[in-house]
């Protein structure tokens, strides 16, 4: 009871879920629901430990496919009592085209309700005001109007002022934004609103140029951020948490690489959970990245509990 009592606490996920159609034989479409942000609250669901609960906060429509979308986020066991409801407004949807083993996405996202999650700001702040955890990402940011990111961004410099732990992927997606430097200075200030960043090594230096996983923790370090773990794919993970010492964690084998869809939200959800319970940093993120690694030996982005490595909860 104590012990329970001692681990208590909730993560906040905040961003768009949206309905996935995938095609399968016979020119079938396969329904599912998927998001960088909700991902991530599903396998911090997963490993979340005893007395931890995970919200998600988004906005939906009042029609039937968000009747469905949200007793599928229930389901897993995700809190939806942060989800909005706007009238006359849906999900956004997206497609997987598979041709010849490679996949290509369409997207259906411009006028998705959750471009409208940010637009109150007594709501967020009352979500995030109840969360000991905040997640946000790059995607996150790139839906919002202009000031509906600044309305996020303050109520979540004011999280980080009270000493929550406010964390951030990038997960810089060029293609949802139709402007490069507005992308990179939103994305710096996410950034300056975290105190844990959660960056792709890939991305980073693709779109700001790093020349190494050291220059984009220093990078980040330098806009204020005091944790930071970089994922490098197949390299494993860097962490820098505070002055600490900087520590790599070498990826874990895959046996066969299925599909790598969810990689990084799998380690970013498994590695908040065991931070959550306690891991130091190094342990959860070697923690993660045997979850990361079961995950990409299967399909689809949320891969069922029994497919993955035991939680040390479980
Ligand atoms: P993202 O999906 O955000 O681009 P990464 O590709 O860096 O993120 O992958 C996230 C994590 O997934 C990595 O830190 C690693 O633990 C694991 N991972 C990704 N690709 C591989 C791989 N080829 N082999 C083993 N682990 C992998």
């Amino acid at each position: 009871m104590a012990e329970e009592e001692r681990m208590a606490g909730s993560m906040l996920s905040i961003g768009e879920c949206m309905v996935e159609l995938m095609q399968v034989e016979g020119g079938m479409l396969r329904k599912g629901y998927a998001g960088d942000t909700f991902n991530t609250a599903y396998y911090a669901r997963l490993f979340a430990p005893a007395g931890w609960t995970v919200e998600y906060l988004t906005a939906v429509g009042t029609d039937v496919v968000s009747d469905e979308m949200l007793s599928f986020i229930e389901g897993t066991g995700v809190g939806t009592a942060h989800i909005a409801r706007i009238e006359g407004r849906m999900p956004g949807l997206y497609m997987i085209h598979l041709k010849e083993g490679e996949r290509s996405f369409s997207y259906w996202r411009s006028t998705s309700a959750a471009k409208l999650l940010a637009d109150d700001p007594d709501r967020l702040r009352t979500a995030i005001g109840s969360a000991d955890v905040v997640f946000f990402s790059g995607i996150t940011l790139a839906i919002l109007a202009a000031d509906a990111v600044e309305t996020l961004l303050s109520e979540l410099r004011r999280a980080k002022a009270t000493g929550k732990r406010v964390v951030f992927d990038p997960n810089i997606r060029p293609r949802l934004w139709d402007d490069v430097a507005r992308m990179r200075a939103t994305i710096e200030a996410g950034a300056r609103a975290a105190t844990l960043l959660l960056p792709s090594f890939d991305d980073e230096a693709t779109h700001f140029g790093d020349a190494s996983v050291g220059s984009t923790i220093e990078r980040y370090h330098a806009l204020g951020v005091a944790d930071i773990a970089v994922k490098d794919g197949a390299n494993g993970v860097t962490l820098q948490f505070g002055g600490e010492e900087r520590l790599h964690i070498p990826a874990a084998p895959v046996a066969r690489i299925v599909d790598t869809t969810s990689a990084g939200d799998s380690f970013n959800g498994s590695f908040l959970a065991r931070l959550a319970a306690g891991d130091s940093p190094a342990e959860a993120a070697a923690f993660a990245a045997h979850v990361a690694a079961a995950v990409i030996g299967h399909h689809g982005a949320l891969v069922e509990r029994e497919k993955l490595p035991g939680g040390p909860d479980r």
